[in-house]
């Protein structure tokens, strides 16, 4: 999962937008960070990059670097390819010997046929990406568009590219709108990024953004800002429909960021309500895991009518990722994280909410930390998502490095997952509960939209792959 933003203006450098932007999607990414910039007066290019999170790479300094009216900038959270520098985005390549850049959220799923095409092209990086810019640069065509038009005619698989070729940015979401892409527009300024919030910051107001749609390319032109969007040509394997990925609008995106017409903290708030519906625990208080499980819990709370302690855990959040990695067991990390409040929890019986289960590693130390610091009597565990089963293959590191999925190794069984995580606890851990995947896509399309254009999406319009009962919507070439 990655981040991607790029900016184009008339009346200002775009090197600080760049860093504002780019940090309203930290959440996407804290491995690695690429800017390129593209300086119209001097026909150059500047570039930042390196590994670690954006506050580090893209600082004050190094922004003053960007010289230019338009650019673009990455966040990488690797999928594939390992993290090295070379793979740090953005990835160059020359089209009729100029460079271009290219940056990518989403993963290229006809890699092997590809490699196979190319098996000399820039071998030490080896990242997806860099398959698109091959097919870029050989096209053979006459235009820079006309052979990214090429490119995508051939490239199977997810992306939200963006894309900086001498003074035009391109952005291009494929057919499937697999991963998200957000257009602003305004006067002076035109901005694409992987968020409706990276465009928030940069005073675009709700009434001048939309969705990248799905099969569509943007062309923003520098010297003038004119905007262009025209369809791309995916090859026939490619199904022509919206398959939006359902762990984005439950996990990954930030709280205030909009999509599909609907804030992504009322869908979470939703698929909390839903599991009301259908699973009332005898518990005393609802506690929600922050951050990212609170919208879920504050709509179990208001389903089931338990109340909702704010604060009953607490999110350490004045560290970063460079002290965390220096702690030694992984136990000390979540005690770092999170902090029950013992005057909430003493005696009660708790459900437990948050957004969806990977690995059970956070559940597992938050019924510690509520069990024996917060001395709560009991938990109840709330997951308002469908168990996540299976591998991701379409850019989503669900299961990559030291990741097992829960879930996945039980087979789906909820007795065995249940099992596993209260191995500790025993019969304190008083049950678990999941939604369906039905029930989940449903809770999607329940959320009211806050903007129109939206009233027609249904559960089909959802990439499900990798939960139980999910089916595969695009052939992969690797297993
Ligand atoms: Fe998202 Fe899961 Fe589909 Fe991957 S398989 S895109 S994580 S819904
Ligand atoms: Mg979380």
């Amino acid at each position: 999962m990655c981040g991607v933003i790029g900016v184009a203006s008339l009346s200002e450098e775009v090197g600080g937008s760049l860093r504002a932007g780019g940090h309203k999607l930290i959440h996407r990414s804290h491995e690695c960070i690429g800017a390129v910039t593209f300086d119209a007066e001097t026909s150059s290019f500047h570039e930042v990059r390196g590994l670690g999170m954006l506050p580090e790479v893209l600082n004050r300094e190094s922004v003053r670097q960007l010289k230019g009216r338009i650019g673009l900038t990455h966040l990488r959270w690797a999928t594939e390819g390992a993290l090295t520098e070379e793979n740090i985005h953005p990835i160059r390549g020359t089209f009729q010997g100029r460079p271009f850049f290219v940056i990518h959220n989403g993963e290229i799923s006809c890699r092997k046929e590809l490699e196979e095409r190319f098996p000399t092209y820039y071998p030490e990086v080896t990242t997806d990406t860099k398959l698109v810019a091959a097919l870029i640069e050989t096209s053979g065509k006459s235009t820079f568009e006309e052979g990214l038009q090429y490119a995508l005619s051939i490239v199977k698989g997810t992306y939200s590219l963006v894309l900086l070729h001498e003074n035009t940015l391109y952005a291009v979401r494929d057919v499937t709108g697999n991963r998200p892409l957000h257009l602003g527009i305004k006067e002076n300024m035109v901005c694409v990024a992987s968020e409706s919030v990276a465009l928030t910051i940069l005073c675009f107001s709700s009434s001048q953004m939309r969705e990248v749609e799905a099969g569509e390319m943007i062309v923003v032109h520098g010297d003038t800002l004119a905007v262009t969007a025209k369809a791309i040509s995916a090859p026939p394997e490619m199904p022509r429909l919206l398959k939006i990925c359902m762990i984005e609008l439950l996990y990954s995106m930030y709280p205030t960021s909009i999509v599909l017409g609907r804030t992504v903290k009322k869908i979470r708030e939703r698929a909390g309500w839903e599991l009301a519906q259908r699973w009332r625990p005898q518990a005393d208080i609802v506690v929600g895991i922050p951050d990212s499980g609170l919208a879920a819990a504050t709509g179990f709370a208001a389903g089931s009518g338990i109340p909702l302690v704010v604060g009953g855990l607490t999110r350490y959040h004045y560290s970063d990722r460079i002290f965390y990695t220096g702690l030694g067991e992984r136990k000390d990390l979540y005690r770092f994280k999170f902090d029950a409040t013992e005057e909430d929890l003493q005696g009660k019986s708790v459900v437990l909410v948050d957004d969806t289960l990977f690995e059970g590693a956070t559940i597992q130390n938050v019924i510690r930390i509520c069990l024996e610091e917060g001395g709560a009597r009991e938990v109840h565990v709330g997951i308002p998502a469908p168990m996540i089963t299976r591998p991701c293959y379409y850019g989503t590191p669900t299961s990559s490095g030291h990741r097992r999925l829960l879930a996945g190794v039980h087979d789906g069984n909820i007795k065995k997952v249940r099992a596993e995580i209260s191995a500790s606890f025993g019969e304190r851990v008083r049950s678990l509960a999941f939604l369906t995947l039905e029930e989940a896509k449903q809770a999607v399309v329940n959320t009211a939209p806050v903007l129109p254009n939206y009233t027609n999406i249904t559960p089909a319009n959802f990439c499900d792959a990798c939960f139980l009962g999910g089916t595969r919507h695009i052939p992969v070439d690797v297993d």
